[in-house]
């Protein structure tokens, strides 16, 4: 599994990749080749570094000699177009034999200056093939190729090579190429601003919380007096250019909570595409944001892609609960029955109850029913709601069931009918109800029980 960023390795199911420190999302956008997809089974395709109006050039790997490369591809934006959601093919916008013939020239004009640079060595053409309708050129990768590919600490940054520009960028290697500004090229001299930018953005900030923190200790003053150095190493020249440099980097915001209507136009705003996984959940209503691939205030590059995870409610989830049926039990046999006051009459909601021969400490009730029931609590009446102040009632209850759990529930001292909720759902097809404490009734010393209905 490869980082679809910069197409180094990466942990089987892991989306983080430690190399270049993003996260590792497939540009989904249509023109684009499917990022995962391959080439002539060899060039594993990755995301893409940049277009112009005529090309786009890929980050990939060739799985051949495992290592990576960069793939350009010739596509006339004015010309073709391309739904990779259903085919990697580009097609004419237009049959009218003037697309057709625009197109074929610029595919030879393509080919023609690749072999030339490869003749004249300004790029190390590796590969030239023709599929999807179009040709391709693969050469080696170089650093300043890669813009968002690059990573922040994984590979090295360009000081050495690159910084004066002088180096031919194997992506200008057509003619093609350079008449329409590169829209993602960044040079390795822009690189290398940007490692200043942020080094005198950092400064800054340790400057301002040395300041503002008051009493330094010792560590903080030691880093302080390190920070203007950096930051007076930075001509205003140099800041002006830091300043555009900085322009493609996007700090991620929090959007947890936030409806995904506002999400998404909130991040488009910043220049960066959104995908969306829909998973259900319990404390987040439909339609919100659950969490974010990237967490607020990492730095990205803009056309970067960041996955929000959408709640999708949790109604379907009680679906699934609801198709138990509701448990029925339909016996019940008490360890202590006063005659006339069968253990039965806690099955009926009606004016009769079961009543224990003296005060019902630990005395116990045993619902049964025919095979396993799905049982999330009980419908409880306490006492005998015919002549309740004179009858005992129970006060505290354990409740057992067969697959060998138990709660124990406190029974408010009230004649309504109360609900007990085991706060999780039982599968059991027996309900053992102990009296642990009870309270004595005015005339008669028995404890009871009106009605148990589980639901
Ligand atoms: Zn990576």
């Amino acid at each position: 599994m490869f980082c679809y960023h910069c197409m180094r390795k990466i942990n089987e199911g892991s989306t983080y990749c430690p190399h270049c420190g993003r996260q590792s999302f497939p540009d989904r956008d249509p023109h684009y080749l499917a990022a995962g997809s391959t080439l002539n089974d060899r060039y594993l395709i990755g995301n893409p570094m940049g277009e112009d109006g005529f090309s786009i050039s890929y980050i990939a790997r060739d799985l051949n000699i495992d290592e990576r490369v960069a793939v350009k591809e010739f596509y006339p934006m004015g010309l073709v177009t391309r739904d990779s959601a259903i085919s990697g093919r580009v097609s004419l916008k237009s049959e009218q034999e003037d697309f057709r013939s625009s197109f074929e020239r610029g595919k030879d004009k393509f080919l023609q200056e690749a072999r030339l640079s490869r003749q004249n060595g300004t790029a190390d053409v590796r590969d030239i093939f023709s599929v999807n309708g179009t040709v391709y050129v693969v050469t080696s990768l170089t650093k300043d190729m890669m813009t968002g590919a690059t990573a922040p600490d994984g590979a090295p940054l360009p000081y050495e090579d690159g910084f004066e520009g002088g180096q031919q960028n194997p992506n200008d290697m057509t003619d093609i190429g350079k008449k329409a500004p590169q829209k993602k090229k960044v040079s390795g001299g822009m690189i290398a601003l940007i490692v200043i930018a942020s080094l005198v953005v950092v400064g800054l900030i340790i400057t301002m919380i040395v300041l503002f923190a008051g009493k330094g200790k010792g560590k903080t003053d030691q880093t302080a007096t390190t920070v203007p150095t950096t930051v007076a190493a930075t001509t205003v020249k140099e800041k002006e250019k830091e300043t555009q440099a900085e322009d493609k980097s996007v700090t991620m915001i929090d959007v947890k909570g936030k409806k995904l209507s506002d999400a998404q136009s909130q991040l488009q705003a910043l220049g960066l595409k959104v995908e969306t996984s829909r998973e259900q959940n319990a404390d987040v209503a439909k339609d919100y944001i659950i969490r974010q691939s990237v967490e607020a205030g990492q730095k990205l590059q803009k056309g970067d892609t960041v996955m929000l995870y959408v709640s999708d409610g949790y109604e379907e989830v009680v679906t699934t609960q609801e198709t138990h049926a509701d448990p029925v039990f339909n016996s019940a046999q008490g360890s202590s029955v006063l005659s006339g006051y069968e253990a039965e009459n806690v099955l009926n909601n009606d004016a009769k109850c079961w009543a224990t021969e003296k005060d019902g400490k630990d005395a116990f009730i045993t619902l049964r029913a025919n095979g396993d029931q799905w049982v999330k609590g009980v419908y409880f009446g306490n006492g005998n709601i015919g002549d309740f102040q004179n009858w005992g009632r129970v006060t505290n209850v354990r409740f057992e069931f067969s697959d060998g759990t138990s709660v124990e529930k406190s029974i408010s001292d009230i004649s309504d009918l109360q609900t007990i909720d085991f706060g999780r759902e039982v599968k059991t097809n027996s309900m053992k109800i102990t009296i642990l404490d009870s309270k004595a009734g005015a005339e008669h010393e028995s404890t009871c029980i009106t009605y148990i209905k589980a639901y």
